[in-house]
């Protein structure tokens, strides 16, 4: 019998789907798509793997996949751990190259910093930080998408040729929606029950609120470990 063995890291994944050929494949928050051969599994197997990453995907949970052997993003993957994201739980998921254990340590501070701060009781939040931002819109360096369903909040945070502040004012920007969007203030392209979707984005007063809250909350932090120096 094989060893099965286990990723490294979590991920969050895109929408699953399967192929004529019986494959199931994902796409990973680390850009990365992953293949499952479903024939490997008996049949029993091949539908609850299907069920779990349909679930993983459609309430934006965190999980981490099996191989047969030593892992390797291009190796077949034969099941999955998920990790369930609970309400008022926030996760980070890391695939940028860009991030040590220190920097690391600072974002996370700064995300517990926005949770003190800001009004996200009643929801569950991961943010994801990579190299990249799967967003088509130039020059965008993060992103904040609500599932409203599940009440869950995926933050992607593009921290390529970023520096920390930059980095740290994204995190504020980000969850500011978060908390717009949990307060009412922001639903869909509406602002305070009026219509926005005419406006340019960066004239959106979401856009304006989120950015203008960013440099206050920049303020804040710089104090906050100024104070923690001293
Ligand atoms: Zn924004």
């Amino acid at each position: 019998m094989a060893k099965l063995i286990h990723q490294q890291n979590y991920l969050q994944i895109d929408r699953p789907y399967i192929t004529g050929d019986n494959r199931l494949h994902i796409y990973c928050s680390d850009g990365i798509s992953r293949v499952c051969k479903l024939d490997l599994l008996d049949p029993q197997a091949q539908f609850e793997l299907v069920e779990l990453m349909e679930l993983a995907w459609k309430c934006d949970n965190r999980f981490k996949l099996v191989t047969l052997d030593n892992w390797s993003p291009d190796k077949w993957f034969v099941s999955a751990i998920v990790d369930r994201l609970k309400i008022n739980q926030v996760q980070m998921i890391n695939h940028s190259s860009s991030i040590d254990l220190i920097t690391k340590k600072l974002y996370k501070k700064a995300i517990k910093y926005c949770i003190d701060k800001y009004n996200l009781d009643g929801a569950g939040y991961i943010t994801v930080f990579n190299d990249y931002i799967d967003v088509n819109r130039k020059g965008l360096r993060g992103s904040c998408g609500a599932r409203t369903l599940h009440n869950r909040y995926i933050i992607k945070i593009s921290t390529k040729g970023e520096g920390d502040v930059d980095v740290i004012e994204s995190i504020f920007h980000e969850f500011r929606h978060a908390e717009q969007y949990q307060l009412g203030l922001l639903k869909g392209q509406s602002w305070m029950g009026n219509d926005y979707s005419h406006i340019d984005y960066i004239d959106q007063p979401w856009e304006i609120d989120a950015r203008e809250t960013a440099i206050k909350m920049i303020e804040g932090f710089t104090e906050l470990l100024r104070n923690e120096r001293l």
